[in-house]
């Protein structure tokens, strides 16, 4: 079975905000119940194109760390789509605990089988990726995030004629795959805002290298570091559900909304602009965050 292309559009609903701007927000986490957000179009080509190629005996294979939504995405796909799937996974000590963790047990549901690496070779990916095209040559290999050029390709479909409309196209970035594709498809006079939560100097660069466009930016959202989640954050998170009704989480979407509710107030958009920023789905992950949060005693996400 192939992803397919959804038959109605995902809303659109504006944000009120008390500046002389207009905040929408593109509901792209519900674009699938499983595969939720950027990751199901990351897939999209990705997958596609390799099962009209090895119909007969697909094995997908890919990487991510114990909270990644692109490995709950991926195994998503292996169980509606029937294909065996092999999730590499960051940190040995999970070995024996992946049942604690509701995104490793929702891979292993959906049939993905766990191989646990240490970090030192989880770092070490490219070797790894080399070892399991040989051993596995007819499987699809996807990088960790789902980044590369197919997926570059497949983040077109989160612009259409609405999308237009914008002056500001604003996402969350992570490995940079999502801002590449929405560089490199958005409207000339667009300009896009990346709200980086990694600490990573190369990003720029390899967003360039997939976008060839200079018409992006990005604002460092990181708020300590990738995957830390601070007090405000949570605040944040559950005021904005509270008053808009739209969950967001703690890594990419929580960390973006708060980053552009920031600049808002500081004037950083021209007076009239219109902003959209891509809710990129990823809510899987509220689940483990909060176990994290509940051991240290803190407030939760609602
Ligand atoms: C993976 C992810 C991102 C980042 O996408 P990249 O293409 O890796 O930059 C943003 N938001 C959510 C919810 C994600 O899961």
């Amino acid at each position: 079975m192939l992803l397919q292309l959804p038959t109605e559009p995902v809303s659109i609903q504006e944000i009120p905000v008390h500046k002389n701007v207009k905040l929408f927000i593109k509901r792209e986490d519900q674009i699938h119940p499983q595969i939720s957000g950027n990751k199901y179009w990351k897939l999209f080509y990705n997958v596609n194109h390799y099962l009209e190629k090895n119909p007969e005996k697909p094995y997908i294979i890919t990487f991510g760390g114990a909270f990644s939504n692109h490995i709950a995405a991926v195994s998503a796909v292996g169980n509606l789509a029937g294909i065996p799937t092999l999730g590499i996974i960051r940190g040995e000590e999970l070995q024996n605990k992946w049942r604690d963790n509701p995104t490793l047990l929702f891979a292993k549901r959906n049939g993905m089988n766990l191989k646990f690496v240490t970090r030192e070779e989880y770092r070490h990916k490219e070797k790894l990726t080399e070892f399991l095209h040989q051993e596995f040559p007819e499987a699809l290999v996807v990088p960790e995030g789902g980044t590369n050029k197919e997926a570059v390709e497949g983040v077109k479909m989160m612009l259409n004629e609405r999308t237009k409309d914008f002056d500001y196209l604003c996402t969350a970035v992570g490995t940079g795959g999502t801002i590449a594709g929405i560089s490199k498809f958005c409207e000339d006079n667009q300009k896009v805002i990346g709200f980086n939560v990694v600490n990573d100097t190369s990003l720029e660069n390899k967003i360039f290298e997939l976008t060839l466009k200079h018409n992006f930016n990005l604002i460092d959202s990181c708020f300590g570091g990738y995957g830390k989640i601070n007090d405000e954050n949570i605040r944040f998170i559950n005021d904005f559900k509270e008053k808009y009704d739209i969950p967001l989480e703690p890594i990419y979407t929580g960390k973006m909304m708060q980053k552009v509710f920031e600049l808002i107030e500081d004037d950083y958009f021209p007076e009239n602009s219109r902003i959209l920023c891509f809710h990129t789905g990823g809510l899987q992950g509220i689940e483990g965050a909060n176990l994290l949060l509940e051991k240290q005693n803190r407030n939760l996400i609602i």
